[in-house]
């Protein structure tokens, strides 16, 4: 395996024996990143010289013998919804082409007191709303595994540079299935915290009460590592959990024999591609093989998820993004005559179409007279389904689905049907309407090289058993990965 496909945890065993360099790591993936970059445009923003300055500090502290932790030195990408003081932020939009973050986010200054090097800011849907990362305001990001097909959203940038070997490991947002679905189009890891597991200080809003930052990663063990450093509570987010932060590493390899893993009854497998179905069935005979259970289980209001989702978010979503006013931050209509036209023209130039189209159903679902309708109704369904998300827990470890009906769709395919877009999200939108982890691991190919993967879900804030059942599945299917296209 060459260094840049190679995991962290293992990279880092390698150069505590001497066997490699921090800055050999370093080199080959910056060369695989100059290399790719130029076709798959994962990237809005490079910081090489960052990458640098870490990766000589670890070697340093090695030759010195000092103690050094597994993330020292390891060059990573961030989704550029992430502040981190200094570089750019823009969120994918235009209308924060030029802003610079004048603070960090907790959740990269936890990731820098582990010493990572930072190689650059991903590429993503406008304010995290898509599935694809089309809708990014400086154009899409291709699929390694196939470059005619989208690497999934809104985490797509970050999704394909891991996957591509164009960083070792990445940190994206899942507010509606951003981190899982493109892990799942892109064959790697991705792992979405229980909501207040990881800060989201510093993380640009889209929907708070369903917004979560997690890791996207070459195997689950690296995954359980990056969550073990970002996790915990923050006095600057009044959500983030009071809660101990277990050792994620030390429960990884506990097995499947005796574990109960749910499939929901009310899930319509008929949704998905034949692909995508017979992987999933292969995967649940896999997980019986190795001794688990699979309990059939009841999560009734299931079929309403998308259409709870797609009030609540949008409803948010136009809370949030009354900031962008032209006048703290971002960008400002010239040639404007009054206040209002600042408002409206600078929103007007900044916003794409999709993120208008959210602002005003949002906007329309909270206005007088229809927030009892629209939004309280979306609040007591959300209740619903996760009071049957807890008792189902009650009865099993995990809950397995696919991640997607389809692997990675092509570019442009689903661009002029946002009905379509939406559908796609049915299997991982659950998991922030309940607020609980859920997991992509990759699980097996379908047709034109393209990627399919295996979600499970767990309760909250049981990160630590939900990836020890991921990496038991992992190690048992051991997954032989096909060419990439680049
Ligand atoms: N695709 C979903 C949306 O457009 C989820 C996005 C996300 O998780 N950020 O809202």
């Amino acid at each position: 395996m060459t260094l840049y496909q190679t995991p962290i945890h293992q990279l880092h065993q390698m150069r505590l024996k001497g066997e490699v360099s921090t800055q050999e790591i370093l080199d080959s993936v910056q060369a695989r990143l100059t290399a790719t970059e130029p076709a798959l445009k994962s990237f809005l923003e490079l910081t090489p010289e960052r990458a640098q300055v870490k990766a000589l500090e670890a070697d340093q502290a090695i030759a010195k013998g000092e103690k050094v932790g597994p993330l020292m030195g390891m060059p990573l990408a961030i989704k550029d919804i992430f502040n981190i003081k200094g570089t750019h932020t823009t969120c994918g939009s235009k209308y924060l082409e030029n802003y610079i973050s004048p603070y960090d986010a907790t959740a990269t200054l936890a990731l820098d007191k582990a010493g990572y090097g930072l190689l650059g800011k991903t590429n993503m849907d406008e304010f995290a709303m898509g599935s694809s990362t089309e809708r990014s305001a400086f154009g899409a990001t291709r699929n390694p595994w196939n470059l005619a097909h989208v690497p999934g959203g809104s985490s797509g940038g970050s999704a394909s540079a891991v996957a591509a070997g164009q960083a070792l490991a990445a940190l994206g947002t899942d507010t509606g299935g951003s981190i899982r679905q493109p892990a799942s189009f892109c064959g790697i890891v991705g792992l979405k915290p229980t909501y207040g597991r990881v800060s989201r200080w510093g993380m640009v809003a889209y929907a708070s009460s369903l917004d979560q930052g997690g890791p996207l990663t070459k195997d689950v063990t690296d995954a359980a590592l990056i969550l073990g450093q970002i996790a915990g509570a923050d006095p600057k987010d009044a959500t983030s959990a009071d809660r101990p932060v277990p050792d994620f590493m030390a429960h990884l390899e506990t097995g499947l024999k005796g574990k109960r893993i749910g499939v929901i009854r009310e899930l319509d497998l008929n949704q998905c591609n034949k692909e995508v179905a017979q992987c999933f069935e292969a995967n649940l005979a896999l997980l019986r093989e190795e001794g688990a259970e699979i309990v059939e289980l009841s999560i009734a209001n299931i079929p309403h998820a998308i259409a709870t989702y797609y009030v609540i978010a949008p409803c948010e979503a136009s809370s949030n993004l009354g900031r962008y006013d032209g006048i703290r931050y971002g960008l400002r209509a010239e040639n404007t005559h009054n206040l209002q036209e600042v408002y409206e023209e600078s929103r007007e130039q900044g916003f794409g179409p999709e993120v208008k189209l959210r602002i005003l159903l949002g906007t329309f679902a909270l206005s007088a007279g229809y927030y009892d309708a629209y939004y309280l109704k979306a609040q007591q369904v959300q209740n619903r389904i996760r009071a049957q998300y807890q008792a189902a827990f009650a009865q099993v470890d995990a809950i397995a689905s696919p991640v997607s009906p389809t692997t990675a769709f092509k570019l442009g395919e689903k661009m002029d049907d946002p009905l379509q877009m939406y559908l796609s999200d049915a299997f991982t939108i659950p998991a922030n309407l309940a607020g609980i982890p859920g997991i992509s691991v990759p699980a097996g190919f379908g047709a034109n090289n393209l990627p399919i993967g295996l979600q499970l879900l767990g309760k909250h804030f049981d990160e630590a058993r939900l990836l020890g059942i991921a990496r038991g599945f992992e190690r048992a299917l051991n997954l032989s990965l096909p060419n990439l296209a680049i």
